[in-house]
């Protein structure tokens, strides 16, 4: 059971994606433009916000800007065309999952509860009884329990997916992961996602722990094979 914040202007696509989730238990308020959206995401803060690209006033875009720079509320973005998607992963936004128009109520409910039970995970983690864990790098620093990252000395934001994904390398250190193995690991078996999803969220991932070629650079590519946390990088660069 979640509050979901559906911002969708098509009042047919937006009552039957409200039906939908309310048929397994969610609870769902609806806004139909830019700038409702940012002030019900802000106000009543959901648990998840289902958001369309194309809307009066402002566009999903500039929606998830100004909901981000408040706070990391998980973002399932739609999107009508295949270059739409494209742009929206070149901006590195922080949507934390896509969804391209024709879509089935099926596969929505399917990413609608991988990232509910992502960000389950996130608080199951910062739950005060669990002992504190402590990732240290130079110019980094993970706490685990209170899902705080510091980086350079300077709290970062990360979204619940985001912060999976870095304790997830961080913990093993020298290690490659593919992103076959990070999908699964992170997005669950039936999410649907693409390997652009897991390059798009590492983009971001550095851009916010102080961009590529910085000392912050803490995620090196592995050509041909994945991803690898890398704290020598780091410690060599600081
Ligand atoms: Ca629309």
């Amino acid at each position: 059971m979640a509050h979901i914040l559906v911002v969708e202007d098509e009042k047919e696509l937006a009552s039957l994606v409200r039906r939908e989730l309310e048929l397994v238990g969610h609870r769902v308020t609806s806004a139909y433009d830019g700038p409702t959206a940012v002030e019900k995401a802000l106000s009543l803060d959901p648990d998840i916000i289902v958001l369309d690209i194309m809307l009066p006033g402002f566009d999903g875009i500039e929606v998830t800007r100004r909901v981000r720079a408040a706070t990391s509320t998980p973002i399932l973005m739609l999107t009508a065309r295949a270059t739409e998607l494209d742009k929206v992963l070149g901006l590195e936004l922080g949507a934390d999952d896509y969804l391209t128009k024709p879509f089935s109520m099926r596969e929505l409910q399917a990413r609608v509860s991988a990232i509910l039970r992502r960000s389950e995970m996130v608080r199951e983690q910062s739950r005060p009884r669990e002992a504190a864990e402590l990732l240290s790098f130079p110019n980094l620093t993970i706490d685990t329990a209170a899902h705080e990252v510091t980086s350079g000395g300077q709290r970062v934001m990360l979204t619940a997916t985001e912060f999976s994904l870095l304790k997830l390398l961080a913990s093993n250190q020298g290690r490659v992961f593919s992103r076959e193995f990070l999908l699964e690991e992170v997005w669950g078996n039936d999410a649907v996602v693409f390997d652009r999803t897991i390059d798009s969220h590492i983009q971001r991932l550095r851009k916010k722990l102080g961009g590529p070629d910085s000392p912050g650079d803490f995620i090196e590519t592995v050509w041909g094979v994945g991803y690898r946390f890398s704290a020598r990088i780091a410690g060599n660069a600081s």
